[in-house]
């Protein structure tokens, strides 16, 4: 909670800052530790990513996409940030690269799109789509540790390379660990290419095929 605890600080500070403060004295952010702890209900940490302003990402979106499925889901997918079709309908991967990632669960896994959970590692939408900031990933890591440790899913499959290096804090190219089995304390992580990718390069299809073969075989 170390990055929520910061952004929360840099919050008050610039909060202060527009009220005309120049300089304040540290001591008066001794704040209550359990003010920073997440909801540990669905729901409420629904209602409280709804209403988050920690980044500069709330500014300019519409609707915040927290993520949807089965909250019992044993396979997560996490995608990397909102599109202009996400961030309309607040609902994640419902544009051309959501058709993909359906027909990638429908089709291969061979199960509704409704029996996995899908999220993101940022629930606002970048201006013009640009990949999230270090910043704005970490501030909003915290969502989604929270969402794992609600959903407890068996497999979390992460779609490209930022959205891995976010979750694992590994750095190994995509194009060395995808298909991978990554065994962490309490699910498995199988990085894969991310649909968008798939729409610009489709002959790498064959490996995403791959890796969800893999995936099915796993559950
Ligand atoms: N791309 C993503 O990474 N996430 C979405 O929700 C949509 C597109």
């Amino acid at each position: 909670m170390k990055n929520l605890k910061n952004a929360l600080l840099l919050k008050h500070l610039y909060q202060l800052k527009d009220l005309g403060h120049r300089y304040t004295d540290m001591t008066i952010f001794k704040e209550d530790p359990s003010d920073l702890a997440l909801p540990s209900t669905m729901e409420a940490l629904k209602k409280q990513a709804l209403n988050c302003h920690l980044c500069e990402l709330s500014k300019s979106r519409t609707k915040v996409v927290f993520g949807e499925g089965n909250e019992n889901a044993d396979i997560l997918f996490v995608g990397e940030a909102p599109g202009a079709s996400e961030d309309a309908q607040g609902k994640p991967f419902v544009g051309k690269s959501g058709e993909l990632l359906t027909k990638m669960i429908e089709n291969v896994l061979n199960i509704p799109r409704s029996e996995v959970y899908i999220a993101n590692i940022v629930k606002c939408r970048p201006p013009e789509n640009r990949a999230p900031t270090a910043t704005e990933a970490h501030t909003c890591r915290p969502y989604l540790f929270k969402q794992i440790e609600l959903i407890k899913p068996k497999l979390i499959v992460t779609l490209g390379a930022t959205v891995y290096h976010y979750l694992t804090d590994d750095t190994t190219p995509i194009s060395q660990i995808r298909g991978v089995i990554n065994q962490q304390p309490d699910y498995i992580v199988i990085p894969t290419f991310h649909p968008s990718y798939l729409l610009r390069n489709p002959s790498a299809k064959k490996e995403v095929f791959e890796d969800l073969k893999k995936v099915k075989s796993l559950m």
